[in-house]
């Protein structure tokens, strides 16, 4: 029979791990293992609403055995089995998202973050195998079908013998090298030990013949082996258990395997709730945003127990878009199997557990905020702009709930700070919270309209994420202070000596600054200020849209045509202003060059593009070469 290959990506994946960059091995069970779970709570879910299907949940179970001889490793399951298809688009394909980009030379740590990003699964078995033999009768097919692979090389599929549904995956482990025992892969102890490490928690029996030594005679030291099949876990879903009871690392090792990731989670959340809707819940938030988190594909949600049955692996109703970065397990007795899902999520029950358990990730939240600031910190890098795209979403409805949990670096601290810590320490007269955005700490920091507002030792909160102003925004004020943006055209720090003088300046040359306005259409009005200390020039803004949030505006795709109303700004003290004055009088042409050069220079500091670069170029050289 003709050998499929593997979709090429999954090939290159499949060989980065055969040839092995993951150290460790042993994991391979566990993924065999609780593929059979999910197939097994998979059939059992089917057969509460398909009542054709006659399944008895205490016969579903996981057997594991070995033949040392024939170096044979075999893990089946009476789950629900593939259908031709199934082993065709579920085990040719790695990679499932096809956007795999592989780097050349890529360092051992870029290999083994692929790996765990795409949580390989099925396909560890190839670190220790030489040749994977997956007999599977899907419940929703008549026929049996026999995948085979060798590795890298493809794989066949043909039809099979099986009675029961299920599946049964045999493996042939590898010979022992001198690095390592593949053997131990055909021992009765070690095997029993990685089932109770790694899949203890398992709902399902994992069965396994194992031998009991017997003492017959105790004079004559005589033994008797016998052999017996026996249940290796202790079948408590992790979450059901004490958390005095399980271990860190227990719980470390659920959350890699149940959520793929390779990384331990930065924080556990397990709690056991009694009341009008019981349940426990097991939370996690992930060290890491996952690969796919910032983009379309990411599907939010908890998985969804009912006393250990699980009725659905991703409930979104569960989470806020706020909170999706978290993973876990949700399992209550007092959601009925028996209704269909969308009448459960419509359930107040379920809603109810929605809102406690949003209130408990927000207690944790703040309170690592308060105990332990650097993981916060970690976390906040990480999740941030989630909370803070949660702050704005929806009008602002969540700002309350988490106007706390947001951070924003502060100049005066050069760190992050809260929005308390912020107000805390405002001087007595200072009115704002102060705020100036851009693409970076170090650009922002050398923002002309930032000289102003540091002078009089008022901190700034500096905005680099693209959604920061437009949490701001809505945020509105904290504490009954206002947010300002430094580049806003009036923010009335000048004293009243300084402001007389601009008035004067700007009234004695109305007929120059409206001949730089006509010349300008994208300004509304150009002035002399004294907000500015050393530079010549800066744009600053008129009502509500900034300069930072038309940039935002303009990068999506379609143009809303929403535009900041930009004001040019000339510093009255620096020595271009009498040129200015000198050239209006006497030398027109020129005056209309150092207008456009002046106008380009206040576009580049604010990081806007220039339309023009050659001939603001060619005016720049003229100018300097006289
Ligand atoms: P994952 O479990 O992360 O989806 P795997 O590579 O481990 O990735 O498995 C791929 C798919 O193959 C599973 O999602 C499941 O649909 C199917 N599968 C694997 N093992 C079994 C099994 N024992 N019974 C039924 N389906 C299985």
């Amino acid at each position: 029979m003709a050998k499929k290959e593997f979709k090429s990506e999954s090939k290159r994946l499949l060989d980065l791990m055969i040839n092995s960059i993951y150290t460790n091995k042993d994991i391979f069970l566990r993924e065999l293992i609780s593929n059979s779970s999910d197939a097994l709570d998979k059939l059992y879910y089917r057969s509460l609403t398909d009542k054709k299907l006659k399944v008895k949940k205490d016969k579903l179970e996981i057997n594991i055995s070995y033949d040392k001889e024939k170096r044979l490793l075999t893990v089946s399951d009476n789950g629900c089995g593939m259908t031709k298809e199934e082993l065709e688009s579920n085990l040719g394909t790695i990679a499932k998202s096809g956007t795999l980009a592989f780097k050349e030379n890529m360092s051992k740590e870029d290999k083994a973050n692929i790996i765990g990003q795409f949580g390989v699964g099925f396909y560890s078995a190839f670190m220790v195998s030489d040749k994977i033999t997956v007999t599977s009768l899907s419940v929703d097919s008549e026929e049996a079908f026999v995948w085979e692979s060798e590795g890298v090389d493809g794989y066949t599929i043909k039809e099979g013998k099986k009675k029961e549904i299920g599946t049964e995956i045999v493996l042939k482990i590898k010979e022992d090298t001198d690095e390592f025992e593949y053997s131990k892969y055909l021992d009765e102890y070690q095997l029993k030990g990685l089932i109770k490490k790694y899949s203890d928690y398992i709902s399902f029996p994992i069965k396994m013949e194992v031998t009991h030594h017997e003492l017959v005679d105790e004079e004559k030291h005589e033994y008797k082996d016998t052999k017996e099949v026996e249940t290796i876990n202790s079948m408590v879903p992790i979450w059901k258990r004490s958390s005095s009871e399980v271990s860190e690392e227990d719980y470390d090792n659920f959350y890699m395997d149940k959520f793929s990731d390779y990384d331990k989670p930065l924080k556990i959340i397990s709690s056991s709730v009694e009341g009008m809707t019981s349940y426990q819940s097991l939370l996690f938030i992930p060290s890491h945003a996952p690969f796919d988190y910032y983009t379309q594909e990411y599907e939010k949600g908890l998985a969804l127990y009912s006393n250990g049955v699980l009725i659905m692996e991703k409930c979104a109703d569960l989470l806020p878009d706020y909170f999706s970065f978290v993973k876990g397990v949700v399992d209550s007795e007092d959601l009925s199997l028996n209704i269909s899902r969308e009448l459960l999520q419509e359930s107040q029950g379920l809603k109810l557990i929605a809102k406690n358990i949003e209130g408990k990730i927000r207690k944790e939240l703040e309170t690592m905020l308060r105990d332990d600031r650097e993981q916060y910190i970690s976390f906040f890098k990480t999740f941030g702009v989630q909370l803070k795209y949660g702050v704005y979403n929806n009008y602002g409805a969540d700002k309350e709930k988490l106007k706390d949990l947001v951070m924003f670096y502060s100049a005066k601290h050069e760190r992050l700070i809260t929005l308390a810590e912020y107000v805390s320490e405002m001087k007595e007269n200072q009115g704002n919270i102060y705020y100036a955005s851009g693409a970076s700490v170090e650009k922002i920091g050398k923002l002309p309209q930032v000289e102003q507002v540091r002078e009089k030792d008022f901190d700034i909160l500096y905005l680099t994420d693209y959604v920061d102003e437009f949490c701001v925004t809505a945020i509105q004020s904290y504490e009954e202070k206002t947010f300002r943006n430094v580049s806003d055209e009036d923010l009335d720090l000048e004293d009243e000596e300084e402001k007389k003088a601009t008035e004067k300046a700007n009234k004695e040359n109305s007929d120059l600054l409206k001949e730089m306005v006509e010349k300008l259409p994208e300004i509304k009005e150009v002035r002399f200020s004294n907000k500015l200390k050393s530079h010549p020039v800066c744009l600053t803004t008129k009502g509500d849209v900034s300069i930072e949030m038309q940039k935002v505006f303009d990068a999506m795709p379609n143009d809303m045509g929403i535009k900041a109303e930009m004001i040019l700004e000339i510093n009255e003290k620096h020595p271009i202003t009498k040129k200015l004055k000198d050239l209006y009088k006497n030398d027109k042409d020129e005056f209309d060059k150092y207008t456009k050069i002046l106008y380009s220079e206040a576009r580049m500091i604010a990081g806007l593009p220039i339309d023009n670069p050659t001939e603001i170029n060619q005016l720049i050289c003229e100018v300097i070469s006289k």
